[in-house]
């Protein structure tokens, strides 16, 4: 399990902040809470993300995913912004195929709001950091608040009426994802490959 150091907004004491904790990480000189960024993968991540007692940002994402790339330092940001009320849990989608495919990551990034272990929000593709910001205070508004709008979309739901399937369906205020990755179709190359040699043959 991995621990990182993490320096404090308030006063700059660097503090080791650990993976899983009982409670929230707070700054060991002036007490003030701490961001908590944390990697999970298939093995840790009911540890990591689902035993966490505040609501886990989820960022699920690859190496070779530009996108991911560009939205990585602005989840940081709000994990710093939100400290103590949000933890951010990092997951590299090509060595987690088992978180992968339980949150049908089928283009990353893919971000989650979890509220413990249930997805309260979800958004596919990259937004300027405004836009998440919005996007992450609405979800911990409605995980503090009354479930009635759940509800509501739960109907919605058995009714047909909103496509969940759809990327970016859950994201509410106007925050059009700009981009996502395609994962790299796997099994079209040796293909393309036959039909072109079948093609000069004819
Ligand atoms: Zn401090």
């Amino acid at each position: 399990m991995t621990s990182g150091l993490i320096r404090c907004g308030h006063c700059g004491q660097a503090n080791r902040v650990p993976a899983v904790a009982a409670g929230t990480p707070r700054c060991g000189k002036c007490h003030q809470p701490l961001p908590w960024i944390a990697d999970a993968d298939d093995a840790t991540f009911g540890d990591v993300a689902e035993g966490a007692k505040i609501p886990v940002l989820v960022d699920l994402w690859a190496p070779w995913c530009g996108p991911c790339r560009m939205v990585s330092p602005a989840l940081e940001q709000l994990a710093r912004d939100l400290a103590g009320q949000v933890k951010l849990v990092k997951v590299n989608v090509d060595t987690s195929p088992r978180i992968s495919q339980r949150f049908d990551a089928q283009a990353i990034p893919t971000l989650l709001v979890l509220r413990r272990g249930q997805v309260i929000a979800r958004q596919t593709g990259a937004a300027p950091l405004a836009a998440l910001r919005t996007w992450v205070d609405d979800a911990l508004a409605s995980a503090a608040g009354l479930s009635r709008p759940k509800k509501q979309n739960d109907r919605a739901e058995r009714s047909g009426q909103i496509n969940s399937a759809r990327p970016g369906a859950d994201l509410r205020r106007g925050a059009a994802p700009l981009c996502g990755s395609r994962r790299p179709p796997r099994s079209t190359g040796p293909r393309r490959r036959r039909l072109a040699t079948a093609g000069r043959r004819a």
